[in-house]
C-alpha cells in the first residue's frame, strides 16, 4: 500500500540545561523512527509515555522539526509546514478543553478553517460537519460555547474542525485519554468510520495498547525513543514478539480479568532519555535479557509477513 505520509528515519534531540544550568544535555526523544501511514487505514503507535510517541506524532505534523530523517507527503518531502501540509495534515490533541477557544462558539470554531481555506463557511457547511461527527442535529450545537458540550462533543467539535479542510491524513495525539470510559467508545467508532468511509490515513497515537487492538490496521511499539515492533494488529496483540509488547498487552485492562496486573510497573520505570541504557534500551526491564542485549542495539528483525520485532531472541 502506497503511504500517504511517511517517517524516514526520522530522529529528534531536545537540548536541555541540567540542574543548576551549569550543563547541557540532550534529550534522546526519538531515534530513527520509519513509519508509513496509508489511505484508508489507522496505525497506532503505542507506548508509555516518555517512548517518544507524541514526539513522532508533533513531527509528522511538522509542530516541531526533526533532528534528522525525512518527512514525506505522497512522497515529496517536506522541508517545513506550508499552507497546503498545514490543510492536509490535520492533528487532534487530547485536551478538548484547552483546544477549543472558550469565548467563542461552535460556529466560530468550524467557520474559521472553512474561511481560512477557501471554502464556504455558511450554516449549511458547519451543519455539514456535524452531522459527519455525529452531533445532530446540528441546531442544538452550532451556536453553544464549549463549554456547554460535555467531553466527547466537545471531542467530536475538535474532530470535526480538523475535517473543516479536507485533509488526507489525521494525526489524533491520545484522543479519548481524558474522556469517560463510557464515552471512548463513540470516539473510537468516529475515528473507525472516518477511515473506512473518507479513506483518511489515521495516525492514532495511545498508551493503551486495548485501544489499538480495537481500531488499527497496524501497530507501531515504541520503547524509550525506538520503534520495537511493528505489524498488523491481529499478529501484534495475538502473538506480540517483544517482551516490552507482551508486557504492554498483559498490563491492559481486561474485563475478564478481577486482579490488576503490575508486572510492567514492577520492573522499574522507563530509563532516563538523557542517558538511554546502552545496548537495547529495554534490558534493564527485560525478563529475557541476555549479555548481547546489554551491549548490542537489535535491528528490526522478521517475525513473519510485515511484522518486526528489534530483539536479540530472534536472531
Ligand atoms: Fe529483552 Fe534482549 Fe530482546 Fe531487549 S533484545 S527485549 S533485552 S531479549
Amino acid at each position: 500500500m502506497t503511504a500517504v505520509l511517511e517517517a524516514q528515519n526520522l530522529t529528534k534531540n531536545f537540548p536541555v540545561r541540567g540542574r543548576f544550568a551549569l550543563r547541557r544535555s540532550t534529550v534522546h526523544a526519538v531515534q530513527d523512527v520509519s513509519i508509513g501511514l496509508a489511505a484508508g487505514t489507522v496505525t497506532a503507535v503505542v507506548g508509555e509515555s516518555g517512548s517518544g510517541k507524541s514526539t513522532l506524532a508533533r513531527m509528522l505534523a511538522q509542530l516541531i522539526r526533526p533532528t534528522g530523517g525525512d518527512v514525506l507527503l505522497n512522497g515529496n518531502p517536506v522541508s517545513r509546514a506550508n499552507r497546503a501540509y498545514r490543510r492536509e495534515v490535520q492533528l487532534v490533541l487530547q485536551d478538548p478543553f484547552s483546544s477549543l477557544n472558550p469565548v467563542h462558539t461552535i460556529r466560530y470554531h468550524l467557520a474559521r478553517p472553512l474561511r481560512i481555506h477557501g471554502f464556504p463557511a455558511d450554516t449549511a457547511a458547519i451543519s455539514e460537519l456535524l452531522d459527519r461527527v455525529a452531533l445532530s442535529p446540528a441546531e442544538r450545537f452550532i451556536d453553544k460555547y464549549p463549554h456547554e458540550l460535555s467531553g466527547g462533543q466537545r471531542q467530536r467539535v475538535a474532530i470535526a474542525r480538523a475535517l473543516a479542510v479536507r485533509p488526507e491524513v489525521l494525526i489524533a495525539d491520545e484522543p479519548v485519554s481524558m474522556l469517560d470510559v463510557s464515552i471512548r467508545l463513540g470516539i473510537l467508532n468516529l475515528l473507525a468510520d472516518l477511515r473506512d468511509n473518507d479513506g483518511l490515513a489515521i495516525l492514532y497515537v495511545t498508551h493503551d495498547i486495548a485501544s489499538a487492538r480495537y481500531l488499527a490496521d497496524t501497530i507501531v511499539v515504541m520503547y524509550a525513543g525506538q520503534l520495537v515492533e511493528s505489524g498488523p494488529a491481529p499478529q501484534v496483540t495475538d502473538s506480540p514478539a517483544h517482551p516490552y509488547t507482551q508486557l504492554l498487552l498483559r498490563a491492559a485492562p481486561d474485563p475478564e480479568r478481577t486482579e490488576p496486573v503490575t508486572e510492567l510497573a514492577g520492573r522499574g520505570a522507563p530509563p532516563s532519555l538523557i542517558r538511554p541504557p546502552s545496548g537495547c534500551r529495554f534490558h534493564p526491564r527485560c525478563p529475557s535479557a541476555m549479555d548481547i542485549c546489554r551491549t548490542t542495539t537489535p535491528e528490526p528483525l522478521p517475525i513473519d509477513d510485515a511484522h518486526t520485532a528489534s530483539c536479540w531472541l530472534y536472531q
